[in-house]
């Protein structure tokens, strides 16, 4: 699989999983593509909050804990450099060592990869139009890759 291959199964749409996704819903947690946001607001039960993407503030990208499979670390152990979650803090192991926030150190860390995945959306959205003409074709192909 080539990079430009994951990026595409990165942003596809939550709800039909064949189109790119373009939008977020910060209610449901959703990720959803044009075609898709008009249903989802459709339904008026509840108040959704469909924003970008690209500005989503919901960030549930916190690494898994080593230690403790259910907890996600929020923290970075600058002292023994390891994500640390709160579990690990309360084990006292951490007591008095330097922490800083888990994504930033993180995202310091993958920001080459970040950075590729820009170029491939600034790659893909300006074209996006176009592609739609071509994406009964494309989804059928997906249908059958799936
Ligand atoms: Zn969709
Ligand atoms: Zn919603
Ligand atoms: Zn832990
Ligand atoms: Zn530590």
């Amino acid at each position: 699989m080539d990079l430009l291959d994951r990026a595409q199964v990165l942003l596809l749409c939550d709800l039909c999983q064949k189109a790119a996704l373009q939008s977020h819903c910060e209610l449901c947690q959703i990720n959803l593509c044009k075609a898709c946001v008009g249903e989802h607001l459709s339904d008026a039960s509840k108040r959704h909050n469909v924003v970008p993407y690209k500005h989503r503030t919901s960030t549930p990208n916190y690494p898994k804990c080593p230690n403790h499979t259910q907890k996600h670390c929020e923290l970075y152990c600058e002292e023994c450099n390891i994500p640390v979650c709160s579990t690990c803090l309360s084990s006292g192991k951490h007591k008095g060592h330097d922490l800083s926030d888990a994504l930033q150190k993180l995202s310091s860390k993958t920001n080459g990869l970040k950075k590729d995945l820009k170029e491939l959306e600034k790659r893909i959205y300006p074209t996006y139009e176009e592609i739609t003409l071509d994406l009964n074709s494309e989804k059928v192909n997906l249908e059958e890759s799936l």
